[in-house]
């Protein structure tokens, strides 16, 4: 396909990508081609939902980035970085939590003046992206490609994290994407028939068939081709070989938060320091790119089990396992037709807050280090993680040199602001106050984590760095704004250039408070629109 013309090139075929692919092949007489660097998703693992510790371990669907070390975080190991990669991206490998995040996220961005982009204007695309099998209301869809639904509790001690909240005070709540989102309950999950629903089998493989998509994987975009202020076209690597493609339209960058800054940086995108110093010559300067990169820091209050009834990688906790393979493979039943993380909380550090600002996500296991502290994981135990829902802090994503298969570098900065490290103390306060609620009595054993002898915020922290780690919500990168710092306008198309847009998490202006597989999709459905309004 050397030299071929396309009308739109969309690079990355992720939660954004693939909600693209779909929408804008939809009119038949738009050629699209989607560039995905990784495989196709015809795996069991991408299929079974309690299969997401398989993903920690490999590369081949998983960029796996690691930071640069921060300070005295993990003792000043890097900190892991998954990154979905192949058909579906981070939907394809993530936990399939079903969240929005809170109508305040996207008013604020809408008061930084992002006309178009408050909580009124987006609620019609996440209605339209949603099949929820509760039915639709005036708050949630019943008919869109990405079906969500009810978590199936294989896990006792997930209804003891829900009488322990309330114990301690807290509302319980049976849907965080209703009305309010504070209180604890249990998610709802992108998981369909106990199949998990990634953007591509929501979006990509119903429309595989059509003529005018193409569909083109193990292709590593490496350079966006620049005429004049114009985006012609992508060359790219794939099967050794360098090819070139060409938009008559438009070239989308959906590359995610890491990888669509570096593609812009590996055409002469971004700011100059950073071009030069990668011995990349400037071709646009936009110092925004890769600056406001935004993740949700987390850390865990780890607790000994009395019971052995949650998940351990022990031989004996695996050989209570032995029977769940079976169960999934003749009737889609059982602990591997759910996520593992089942139940969990949005609160409040302060009550006067306007939105919770921390999510606890509750775990029938000692969890550390994204699922790959093995041994950690063969004791039992049950995990109470953390994360802080609007961190402050900044990190920036840099390129290490002109060179596209190295990763980036990527510069965390957690804690940078003193009002992150504050509200994750608060925070682990309130996870302890949970766990120590009478309703853990004949489960709880000693706490591992930060340990009792941790009680200042200051022995908090100190200890909670050892655990710390991420949700894997990478945002900010390429934000939407005007300021000096914005990379995208409200139509998500790159300042000072013509027929160049960039669509996918890398645009918030600011994190959500949530998880963002969903939200993202949605950015996804309306710079359709706005594509196809020639917006
Ligand atoms: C382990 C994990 C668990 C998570 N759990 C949840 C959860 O439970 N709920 C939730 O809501 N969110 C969750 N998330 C977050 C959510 O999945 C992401 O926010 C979302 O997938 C981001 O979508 P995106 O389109 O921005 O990027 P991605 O989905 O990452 O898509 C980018 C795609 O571009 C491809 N690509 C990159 N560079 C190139 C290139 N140069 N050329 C061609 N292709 C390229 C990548 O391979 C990838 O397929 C999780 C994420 C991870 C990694």
């Amino acid at each position: 396909m050397q030299d071929e013309h396309f009308d739109y090139i969309i690079v990355g075929g992720g939660s954004a990508g693939c909600v693209l692919a779909n929408r804008l092949s939809a009119e038949g007489n738009n050629k699209v081609c989607l560039l995905e660097a990784g495989p196709e998703d015809k795996t069991l693992f991408i299929t079974i939902p309690g299969a997401f510790a398989y993903f920690m371990f490999t590369k081949k669907y998983n960029w796996s980035f690691d930071s640069e070390p921060v300070g005295d975080i993990r003792k000043g190991e890097p900190v892991f970085c998954p990154q979905g990669k192949g058909l579906g991206g981070g939907s394809a490998i993530n936990a399939m939590i079903y969240i929005r995040g809170h109508r305040v996220d996207y008013d604020h961005w809408a008061s930084l003046g992002n006309e178009g982009w408050g909580w009124e204007d987006l609620l019609p695309y996440f209605k339209k992206n949603e099949c929820n099998e509760r039915g639709g209301d005036e708050l949630h869809g019943d008919s869109g490609p990405l079906y969500v639904s009810n978590c199936r509790n294989y896990y006792p001690i997930n209804e003891r994290f829900l009488q322990a909240a309330s114990e301690s005070g807290f509302p319980l709540n049976n849907d965080f994407n209703g009305p309010e989102q504070e209180g604890a309950g249990l998610y709802q999950f992108t998981i369909r028939d106990g199949k998990r629903c990634s953007a591509s089998h929501a979006y990509l493989r119903p429309v595989r068939t059509r003529t005018n998509l193409s569909v083109e994987c193990h292709a590593l975009a490496s350079r966006i081709l620049l005429e004049g202020n114009k985006a012609t076209g992508v060359e790219y690597r794939q099967k050794g070989e360098i090819r070139r493609i060409y938009a008559d339209k438009e070239v989308i960058v959906s590359a995610g938060a890491y990888n669509s800054p570096k593609l812009l940086m590996l055409s002469g995108i971004g700011g100059e320091d950073a071009l030069t110093s990668a011995g990349i010559t400037p071709f646009h300067v936009l110092p925004g790119v890769g600056e406001n990169l935004q993740e949700h820091v987390d850390s865990c209050v780890l607790q000994e089990s009395r019971k052995s009834d949650g998940f351990r990688t022990s031989l004996g906790g695996l050989l209570k396992m032995w029977r769940e393979p079976f169960r999934y493979l003749f009737g889609r039943k059982g602990k591997l037709e759910s996520s593992i993380t089942q139940a969990g909380a949005f609160l409040k550090t302060a009550p006067d807050l306007p939105a919770p600002d921390i999510q606890l996500h509750f775990l029938p296991l000692l969890y550390d280090d994204s699922g790959r502290n093995l041994k950690l994981m063969a004791q039992s135990g049950y995990s109470c993680h953390v994360c802080v829902l609007r961190p402050k802090s900044r990190g920036r994503m840099t390129l290490r040199s002109a060179d596209p298969a190295e990763p980036p570098r990527i510069e965390l900065n957690f804690f940078d602001h003193p009002d992150d490290r504050k509200t994750m103390a608060n925070g682990i306060r309130v996870a302890r106050k949970i766990l120590s609620a009478s309703s853990f009595d004949d489960y709880r054993g000693a706490e591992m984590n930060p340990g009792p002898d941790a009680q200042s915020d200051d022995e908090i922290l100190a200890r909670c760095k050892e655990k710390l780690g991420l949700v894997y919500h990478p945002v900010g990168t390429c934000k939407m704004g005007n300021d000096e710092m914005a990379v995208v306008d409200s139509s998500l198309r790159v300042h000072g250039l013509d027929a160049l847009r960039v669509v996918d998490a890398s645009i918030m202006p600011t994190l959500i408070g949530g998880n963002t597989n969903a939200p993202t999709m949605v950015i996804a459905e309306k710079a359709a629109d706005l594509i196809l309004k020639g917006k």
